[in-house]
């Protein structure tokens, strides 16, 4: 399980803006917005959204 150390934010925020720029590429999982099992449901959900709104 990820373990987020401090400057974790601004980190996160600099791979997305990164992944905005990779076109297809999308982040999930407990390494970005929280550990839990709802948390990584919610980012790969969000992802998933947004490779179908991509197509
Ligand atoms: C012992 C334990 C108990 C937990 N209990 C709870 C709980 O009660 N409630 C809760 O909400 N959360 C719990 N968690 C946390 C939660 O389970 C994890 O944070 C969550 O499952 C992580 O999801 P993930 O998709 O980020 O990573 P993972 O579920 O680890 O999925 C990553 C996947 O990528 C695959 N993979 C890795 N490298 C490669 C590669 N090179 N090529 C292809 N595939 C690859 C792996 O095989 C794996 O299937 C627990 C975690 C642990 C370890």
């Amino acid at each position: 399980m990820a373990q987020y150390t401090v400057g974790h934010p601004q980190r996160l925020a600099e791979m997305a803006a990164r992944a905005a720029a990779v076109p297809g590429l999308h982040l999930a999982g407990n390494a970005y917005e929280g550990i839990g099992i709802p948390d990584c449901i919610r980012m790969g959900r969000r992802a998933a959204e947004k490779i179908v709104a991509e197509r």
